[in-house]
């Protein structure tokens, strides 16, 4: 006979124990090439492959703002 609980446990101790258990929204974050488009982490945008600021390759519907940005960032450092 396996070994078994000395007394029940109560629906208050249950329901205490469950309330940390709620699904919660993936993580996501707003490329900056649409507002609305959602990305998740580890994925690439799905409209400009925007992925950590760089564009995966593939052929992308739309163009990748970050990718833009970044040259001129990197071209007014090296000048100054
Ligand atoms: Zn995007």
């Amino acid at each position: 006979m396996p070994p078994l609980p000395k007394k029940k446990h109560t629906r208050a101790r249950k329901g205490n124990r469950n309330a940390h258990n709620a699904i919660k929204l993936p993580a996501s974050s707003v490329c900056p090439c649409s507002r609305q488009e959602r990305i998740q982490p580890h994925i690439a945008c799905p409209e400009c492959g925007n992925h950590k600021g760089r564009t995966m390759p593939g052929n992308w519907p739309q163009v990748n703002l970050l990718e833009q940005v970044q040259p001129i960032a990197a071209s007014s450092e090296s000048d100054s």
